[in-house]
């Protein structure tokens, strides 16, 4: 399986190593046709990149595509923090309470994921805020249901990671999921979700976005582990950024 399309890279704006002109360079090298660079978004309390600097990075983004469109497609992504059930840091008009850089939409690719350095909201990310410390279980259905609810209403195209820190229960997120039609990532950095989980994810009609979620350049592009899981998982056909399944 040849993946053609990179959409979850990050880079020094957080706690990556690289540039974002790296990154595209990188991709390029890889031989990829698109490459979104995909950073925290502003709720992440450690790695967020929000207000002037999150400014910088969207002209810094769009300088590249201009700069390597006949090379490759560059794109401006954003990895959004699940803060409550349909509440995350994606912009949203009208969410001026928080740092969402509505100013700077639209953005090309909005990934949502679970992730621990967020402030919990309400009683489905305090349960998953619990779990990811190991001080106890999240409900998976509620999980599941805050994500979904989430990703409808800020339109967000693929959930980064599902299952990494607090599991989510796979027939409600993948039905969901295939409904709203949201994306699965099989991350290659941490593959989050297990061959079982692959399968059962893809029996309820999900589909699935492999990506690198690099912190260095030499990362960008790097997919082995992802593709072995979904080789192993016989979800290879539903892979939507593997050749042949790109348009
Ligand atoms: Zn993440
Ligand atoms: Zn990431």
């Amino acid at each position: 399986m040849i993946i053609t399309a990179d959409y979850h890279t990050h880079t020094n704006y957080s706690h990556g190593k690289g540039t974002p002109e790296e990154n595209v360079l990188a991709a390029i090298e890889k031989g990829l046709r698109r490459i979104a660079i995909s950073e925290h978004a502003g709720a992440h309390l450690f790695y967020g990149v929000r207000g002037n600097r999150l400014a910088r990075l969207r002209r810094e983004v769009d300088a590249l595509a201009r700069r390597y469109a006949n090379e490759i497609e560059v794109l401006m992504g954003l990895e959004c923090n699940l803060m409550a059930a349909g509440k995350c840091d994606a912009p949203l008009p009208g969410c001026a309470d928080i740092p969402c850089g509505a100013d700077l939409a639209p953005f090309d690719v909005l990934l949502l994921g679970y992730h621990k350095g967020v402030w919990p909201e309400d009683a489905a990310t305090r349960g998953a805020f619990r779990e990811s410390f190991g001080l106890g279980h999240a409900n998976p259905v509620k999980v599941a249901e805050a994500l979904l609810e989430t990703a409808n209403r800020y339109h967000i195209g693929m959930l980064s990671h599902p299952c990494e820190y607090v599991q989510a229960d796979i027939p409600t997120l993948a039905r969901g999921a295939a409904e709203l039609g949201v994306l699965l990532e099989i991350n290659a950095s941490h593959v989050s979700l297990s061959p079982a989980q692959l399968r059962e994810a893809a029996s309820y009609g999900a589909k699935f976005v492999i990506g690198s979620d690099a912190h260095t350049p030499s990362r960008v592009g790097t997919f082995e582990r992802a593709i072995r899981a979904a080789e192993e998982a016989q979800v290879a056909h539903l892979v939507v950024n593997a050749e042949g399944f790109l348009t």
